[in-house]
């Protein structure tokens, strides 16, 4: 996986409007985020489809619905994007017929915030279908600090259920609760279908603040440029994975005896076992990282890019 190969747009993919229970009207919505430069917003309001456009944001058409499952304690949301109106009653009755539909009708769909709504990473196991989970949703995580569903997305990703990550606000007040999660998108046009081409393939990552100028990375190697990380999480599948920050860097140069370091003025390179890590420091972050050997990854790989406490950027996986 190597991206991006045209360039990064802004998106914001879970929003509510006024036609169901958000604040702002559906054009104050989209001006609202083009005018922090977003170029790509969805509305997605609670089952209907609201129709809006703009003349420098493009608008995907989307919606939420809520639905349940005989093999489900709790209900599913779950956000359908490039739809042209409402999936009808009868699409409605269990998640797997949504689904269904949404594939059907060659729609882009998502599992909402499942941390917020308690489902477990078996519920993400026991439906196929869908595209993607929200790693991170801002408005679930200022409401009730429950926005981070990472370990769910990892537990499906392990048992064989591949799908990609978003970060989004689920705005409804558009005070506290946006500008916090979105994707960047690597479309070769800003139009929808190209949109929804990009998101289908994969060809995007998550974020809450982070920025990522490129990514590279695979089995053997790991490489990204970023505005300024303090670490870099290797996630794979059952217990495998890596930790590197630059704190934990400079501990095992200096108290591991088995470890090559060098140094240079703006950064430095370590070598352990199998891997080569060479990192490129501005003011103590990671601007430029690099991971070369064998990583320790099994069924999948993916990356999380950690900035501050509540900045992060979350690459999509691979399988290995
Ligand atoms: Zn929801
Ligand atoms: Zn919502």
């Amino acid at each position: 996986m190597k991206l991006p190969r045209a360039s990064w747009a802004r998106a914001a993919l879970h929003t509510h409007s006024t036609c169901s229970d958000g604040r702002l009207d559906p054009e104050r919505v989209v001006e609202f985020y083009g005018s922090a430069g977003y170029r790509v917003v969805s509305v997605t309001d609670h089952n209907k489809v609201t129709s809006v456009s703009h003349s420098r944001v493009a608008t995907i058409t989307g919606t939420e619905i809520e639905v349940g499952s005989e093999k489900a304690a709790c209900r599913y949301h779950v956000v359908i994007l490039g739809l042209s109106e409402a999936p009808p009653q009868d699409a409605r009755q269990s998640i797997e017929d949504l689904l269904y539909w949404s594939r059907e009708n060659g729609c882009f769909a998502f599992i909402a915030h499942p941390y917020w709504s308690m489902l477990s990473g078996h519920d993400l196991v026991t439906v196929k279908g869908y595209h993607g989970i929200e790693v991170y949703n801002h408005g679930c995580e200022v409401e009730i600090s429950r926005g981070y569903s990472g370990p769910h997305w990892d537990y499906a990703l392990s048992n064989g259920t591949f799908s990609y990550g978003l970060a989004v606000d689920d705005a409804h007040r558009y005070t506290v609760d946006a500008l916090g999660g979105w994707v960047e998108i690597d479309a070769d046009e800003l139009d929808p279908s190209s949109v929804l081409k990009a998101l289908m393939e994969g060809r995007f990552y998550a974020s809450s603040g982070v920025a990522v100028k490129s990514f590279e990375f695979s089995e053997s190697l790991a490489r990204v440029k970023t505005d300024g990380i303090l670490a870099m999480k290797v996630l794979s599948g059952d217990t495998r994975g890596a930790y590197l920050s630059v704190k934990m860097l400079k501990q095992l140069a200096l108290s591991e005896r088995n470890v090559e370091t060098e140094l240079w003025e703006d950064g430095f390179r370590v070598t352990f076992g199998q891997l080569r890590v060479e990192g490129k420091l501005e003011n103590g972050r990671f601007t430029e990282l690099e991971v070369r050997g064998a990583l320790p990854v099994k069924k999948f790989l993916r990356l999380e890019l950690i900035g501050d406490a509540d900045r992060a950027a979350w690459l999509n996986p691979v399988k290995v």
